[in-house]
């Protein structure tokens, strides 16, 4: 058993619950995907392994994936959770491109410290902290300069998750 699922074992136990096929498939195929994924994300590729999972049981691990430490939730403001990998996975931040809907992430100790700083100022507990940056990507700006249109269809979608390798 990996380390992960020792985890997840543990958490469903204490949940009392059993530990079934399927859970260990979704986990499965949530490791295994370097990206920020939305429960219907995961459903459709759970879904190619094992036709016979269904959507509210993806969406229920996912929860459970959640409150086990495994994975934790990002929003990118097209109001939808997406979960990323979260077990031993450093804490960053995300720059979104508004036009094609890239993923970057990014970590900066001196940005961390400032918030911190604010946070004391303020006599405030921080217990968690969402950063995102919205704007235009290298690649959509060059295009725009070349006046080049860009993908018509803006998804929020994490298509690239460059910066993966701060982690
Ligand atoms: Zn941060
Ligand atoms: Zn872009
Ligand atoms: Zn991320």
């Amino acid at each position: 058993m990996t380390e992960e699922q020792q985890v997840f074992l543990k958490h469903i136990q204490q949940k009392g619950l059993k530990r079934t096929s399927q859970r260990d498939l979704i986990l499965d195929v949530f490791l295994r995907t370097e990206e920020h994924l939305s429960s219907e994300d995961l459903y459709r590729l759970v879904k190619q392994e094992d036709p016979s999972i269904g959507q509210t049981t993806v969406y229920r691990t996912l929860k459970l994936l959640s409150e086990a430490g495994l994975a934790r939730e990002v929003r990118f403001g097209d109001g939808r959770t997406h979960y990323e990998h979260n077990y031993k996975h450093q804490h960053h931040d995300h720059m979104i491109c508004s036009e094609c809907g890239k993923i970057i992430e990014f970590f900066s100790a001196e940005l961390e410290a400032i918030q911190d700083a604010m946070a004391a100022k303020h006599k405030f507990e921080v217990t968690q902290h969402l950063l995102r940056i919205i704007g235009l990507c290298s690649d959509c700006r060059r295009a725009r300069k070349l006046g080049i249109k860009g993908d018509a269809t803006p998804q929020l979608r994490s298509k690239v998750a460059s910066g993966r390798s701060i982690r």
